[in-house]
């Protein structure tokens, strides 16, 4: 709900309003409109008449939000939101964001070499699973702690910050002691116990769509995540399923104005679970900055056809270095950067 006052009302007015609606357990939020004062109100206002609170003199009109996702929406909260990350700040009209590394972290050694060669070519966060969601219970499930211990080395020797998926609340002080951004995968869009979990916490959390997830499904996760008071959620679209089967996912970039359009919160494009095929990993990324992206995840390699997961999508780091040169001059030529 939305309410908007007429010019010069009484501040001893505007409290009783705000009053009735803290005693029916909504939160308020001021958004400033011209010269009118207007809040928004986010809770359960379902049993709330409009009518009543319009009966009141100096309220000029109240409007019901017409999305579900209050937190999540632009319509009280105009402005970018910008996440910021060891000083990398994502979205608004910040320089576009390059995250890589390994599907999976393999071992000491490759993710020290992945690390500072993806920085090398241009990456800002290193990605990197240490719990898999695999499909199959018999494939390499992720080396747990000791691959999260090896992305803190990296991030030590390079200066860049990690991003890791965590599957469970169990997890949860491993993940706020030792990663930057915590990434909710896309098998987990709806696990909204994990999702009240990192809700709770002071951390970014960088939310996937679900598979099979509309983007009003995604952003009421986003939701889930907001309404515990946890409001740095960054949205990734990683791709949908399709009936199509010449690529493992279908990307839908018409995510990124949408998301521009009905919330305030970064988007960032995973090209490489999107299309599940390196060939088309750097075209789908250029599409998407144009599209106006706020970053670019992909999987990156040092031998990408001996990675233990998701080889086929994994990019050389030489290919990298020329997909990220060609995102530059795709985000200058909008004004990106
Ligand atoms: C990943 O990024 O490592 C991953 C498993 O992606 P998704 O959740 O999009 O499948
Ligand atoms: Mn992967």
């Amino acid at each position: 709900m939305i309410i908007t006052f007429k010019p010069h009302t009484p501040p001893s007015e505007i409290n009783k309003i705000r009053t009735f609606f803290i005693e029916h357990h909504c939160e308020l939020k001021d958004v400033s409109l011209n010269d009118n004062f207007v809040f928004g109100v986010i809770g359960d206002t379902t049993n709330i008449d409009p009518k009543w609170i319009e009966a009141n003199t100096y309220v000029s009109h109240v409007t019901r939000l017409n999305v579900p996702y209050k937190k999540v929406s632009r319509q009280l909260h105009p402005e970018d939101t910008v996440i910021e990350v060891k000083g990398i700040k994502i979205g608004g009209n910040h320089p576009l964001v390059m995250i890589a590394g390994p599907c999976s972290i393999e071992g000491r050694e490759s993710t020290l070499l992945i690390a500072e060669n993806v920085q090398k070519c241009g990456a800002h966060i290193l990605r990197g699973g240490a719990y898999k969601p695999r499909t199959s219970p018999y494939t390499f499930q992720g080396l747990g702690s000791v691959g999260i211990q090896h992305m803190v080395e990296a991030r030590e020797k390079t200066g860049m910050p990690i991003i890791s998926e965590l599957m469970s609340t169990e997890k949860l002080d491993e993940f706020l002691e030792n990663v930057d951004i915590i990434q909710i995968g896309a098998r987990n869009m709806q696990n909204f116990e994990l999702l009240k979990a990192v809700g709770k916490v002071n951390k970014p959390v960088l939310l996937k769509r679900g598979i099979s997830n509309t983007m009003e499904e995604w952003f009421m996760s986003a939701e889930y995540i907001m309404s515990e008071g946890n409001e740095q959620v960054i949205l990734c679209e990683r791709g949908i399923r399709t009936f199509e089967k010449y690529t493992r996912n279908t990307l839908d970039l018409s995510t990124i104005p949408l998301v521009k359009q009905l919330t305030h919160l970064p988007i960032i494009i995973d090209p490489s679970h999107a299309t599940g095929n390196r060939d088309l990993v750097e075209s789908m990324s250029l599409a998407a900055v144009a599209a106006g992206a706020d970053g670019i995840m992909v999987e990156v390699h040092n031998d990408p056809e001996k990675a233990w997961s998701d080889g086929a999508q994994t990019l050389t780091f030489d290919a990298y270095k020329e997909m990220v040169e060609k995102c530059h001059k795709i985000a200058t030529v909008i004004g990106r950067e």
